[in-house]
C-alpha cells in the first residue's frame, strides 16, 4: 500500500516535471496582489503568488524547481522593482519549495513554520520512491531552508501593508495560510484545492475540516488562492471542505459495515466518482484518498512528526 501511494504521488510529480503545458499565468486578484496559477502537468508544479507593499514584495511559494521560479521572478520584475523581501513557504512539499534558492539569491528571507525547516530535506525524499536515486537525494538535500521560523503566527509589514501568516492544521501538520486583509485575499497553500482532489499523504482530515470551517467563517467573502487548480471562490472552498467531509462519511459507513481494503474502496468509489469525477487528479488520487482516510479513521495513519516541538 505504502509503495503504491508513493508511486501515485511520484507520478503526479513526474507529470508536473515532464508536462508541456504553459508554466503559469499571473492573475491580478487585488491591488498589488497576484496569483501565479499553473495548469496540471506544467513545469511549475503548483500555484504561487506575490504581494506588493509600499516598500517591498512578499512571494508565497516558489514552485517545484529553479527554472519556473526564475520565470516568476521575471514576471514580478515586469510589475515592480521593489526588493523581494520575504518568501513564505506554505508547507514543505517539494512542489512549493523547489525554487527557494532563486529568491534567496535575490536577497529574500525565507519564512516558514518550524516544521517546514524540520521536514524540507527529509520528508521530501519519500516522493522519489523507496530507493531514491543519487540525483534525487542531491536535489532534496540542496533545497534552501527557511531562515526565519515561527510556531503559530507572524505578521509582516511591507511598509504600510500588513501580511498575516497563520499556522493551520490539516494538510501536513506544518501548513500556513497567508492573509492580505486590505485586499480580502487568502493564500491557502495546499489547505485549499480548487476543483481538485488533494494529496492526503501527510493529512489529518479531521483537523483539515476544522481549519476550512474557521477560514470560511473568518473570510466569508474573500478571494482564495489555491495550491492546485484555479483561483478559488468561497464556494470552491466550501465544495472542497464538503469533499473531505463526504470522503470521511463514506469511509466511516463502509468501515461500520465491516469493509476494508479493496472491498472498501470498491464500495465508495462510485459515489465519489458521481460527485467528484470531473475534478482534477481524480484518477491519480481517488483510491489513495480512500485508503489514506480509512487508515486515518482506523488510527493507523503515519504522518510526519516534529522532532522538537510536538507540533
Ligand atoms: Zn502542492
Amino acid at each position: 500500500m505504502k509503495n503504491r501511494t508513493v508511486f501515485s504521488l511520484l507520478l503526479v510529480f513526474l507529470l508536473s516535471l515532464a508536462g508541456n503545458a504553459a508554466d503559469f499565468t499571473v492573475k491580478k486578484i487585488g491591488e498589488g496582489v497576484y496569483a501565479a496559477v499553473s495548469p496540471d502537468g506544467s513545469h511549475a508544479g503548483s500555484n504561487a503568488g506575490f504581494i506588493i507593499g509600499s516598500n517591498g514584495v512578499v512571494v508565497v511559494d516558489t514552485f517545484v524547481a529553479a527554472e519556473p521560479a526564475k520565470d516568476l521572478l521575471a514576471e514580478i520584475r515586469k510589475i515592480t522593482n521593489l526588493p523581494i523581501r520575504y518568501v513564505i513557504n506554505t508547507h514543505y512539499h517539494l512542489d512549493h519549495t523547489g525554487g527557494n534558492g532563486v529568491f534567496a539569491e535575490a536577497g529574500a528571507t525565507i519564512v516558514a513554520h518550524r516544521n517546514v525547516r524540520g521536514w524540507l530535506r527529509t520528508e521530501n525524499l519519500k516522493f522519489f520512491g523507496a530507493e531514491p536515486k543519487a540525483e534525487d537525494k542531491a536535489r532534496v538535500e540542496a533545497l534552501v531552508l527557511p531562515d526565519l521560523i515561527y510556531s503559530d503566527a507572524v505578521d509582516i509589514y511591507l511598509g504600510t501593508r500588513l501580511v498575516q501568516v497563520r499556522y493551520m492544521l490539516g494538510h501536513t501538520g506544518g501548513d500556513s495560510v497567508v492573509i492580505v486583509p486590505d485586499a480580502n485575499v487568502v493564500f491557502g497553500g495546499d489547505l485549499v484545492w480548487q476543483k481538485h482532489l488533494p494529496n492526503l499523504i501527510d493529512a489529518t482530515t479531521s483537523d483539515w475540516i476544522k481549519t476550512l470551517d474557521k477560514l470560511l467563517a473568518e473570510h466569508s467573502s474573500g478571494t482564495y488562492v489555491s495550491g492546485h487548480g484555479d483561483v478559488a471562490t468561497v464556494g470552491d472552498v466550501r465544495d472542497f471542505r464538503n469533499y473531505l467531509a463526504t470522503l470521511r462519511e463514506d469511509v466511516a459507513k463502509a468501515q461500520k459495515e465491516g469493509k476494508s481494503g479493496d472491498e472498501l474502496t470498491a464500495a465508495i468509489l462510485p459515489d465519489l466518482e458521481t460527485k467528484y469525477g470531473v475534478w482534477g487528479f481524480f484518477k491519480n488520487f481517488s483510491k489513495r484518498n480512500i485508503a489514506q482516510t480509512a487508515a486515518e479513521l482506523a488510527g493507523q495513519k503515519k504522518i510526519p512528526v516534529s522532532a522538537n516541538t510536538g507540533k
